[in-house]
C-alpha cells in the first residue's frame, strides 16, 4: 500500500476526527470541539513512521547530498531499519513503552501496528517483504504486490472514501439527534 494511503488509513482508524471519534467526534471531556485534533496528526505520522524511518531516511539523505534516488541502489542499512519498522514485536514493545509513560498515545500510535498488517498482506516476497516476526524470525506472507495492480489501488482508496462518507453521515445523525 502506498505511503500516503498508509498515513490516511492511520488517521481514519484511530484518531477522533477518524472512526475512533464515534458520532461525536474531536470532542473533549468538556464538550468543546478540538480545532486542531493532534490524535490526528499523530495517527498520520505514526501510519507514516515504517516507511520515513527506513527508505525515508535514505531519500531524504540522497536528495540533500544531491545524489539520485534509486530502489536498486539500496544501502543495507536501509533494508535493517525497514525490518525494525515493520516488525510488530519492535512496534508492540514501543506500544508498551507508550502506555507506561503516556497512555493518551496509545490509541493514535495504533497507526503503526497497522502499517504493518496491512504491509503483511500488501508486500509479496523479495526485497520488500514484510518480516512481522523480526528479529525473532524472518518469517514472511507472501501478500499482493499492490504497485502492480491498479484495481488494487483503487480498491483501497475507494474503501477510505467510503468510510468518510459514513463518518460524515453518522456524525450529521449524531449532531440532529443532540439537538432534538
Ligand atoms: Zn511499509
Amino acid at each position: 500500500m502506498d505511503t500516503l494511503a498508509h498515513a490516511i488509513y492511520g488517521a481514519t482508524l484511530f484518531s477522533r476526527t477518524g472512526l475512533a471519534g464515534g458520532g461525536r467526534g474531536p470532542v473533549n471531556a468538556q464538550g468543546r470541539r478540538i480545532a486542531l485534533d493532534w490524535t490526528f496528526w499523530t495517527a498520520l505520522g505514526l501510519g507514516l513512521l515504517p516507511d520515513i524511518a527506513s527508505i525515508g531516511i535514505y531519500f531524504t539523505n540522497s536528495a540533500l547530498n544531491g545524489e539520485g534516488i534509486s530502489f536498486h541502489a539500496l544501502p543495507a542499512y536501509v533494508f535493517v531499519l525497514y525490518k525494525l519498522t515493520h516488525s510488530l514485536v519492535v512496534a508492540f514493545i514501543g506500544l508498551g513503552l507508550i502506555r507506561l509513560f503516556w497512555k493518551p498515545l496509545l490509541l493514535p500510535a495504533l497507526a503503526w501496528p497497522f502499517h504493518i498488517c496491512l504491509d503483511i498482506f500488501t508486500h509479496s516476497l523479495g526485497r520488500f517483504q514484510t518480516p512481522f516476526l523480526y528479529p525473532l524470525s524472518d518469517l514472511a506472507f507472501n501478500g499482493i504486490s499492490w504497485w502492480m495492480h491498479p484495481w488494487f489501488i483503487r480498491a483501497y482508496w475507494g474503501l477510505l472514501l467510503l468510510i468518510w462518507l459514513g463518518i460524515v453521515m453518522a456524525r450529521r445523525r449524531y449532531t440532529s439527534k443532540a439537538k432534538c
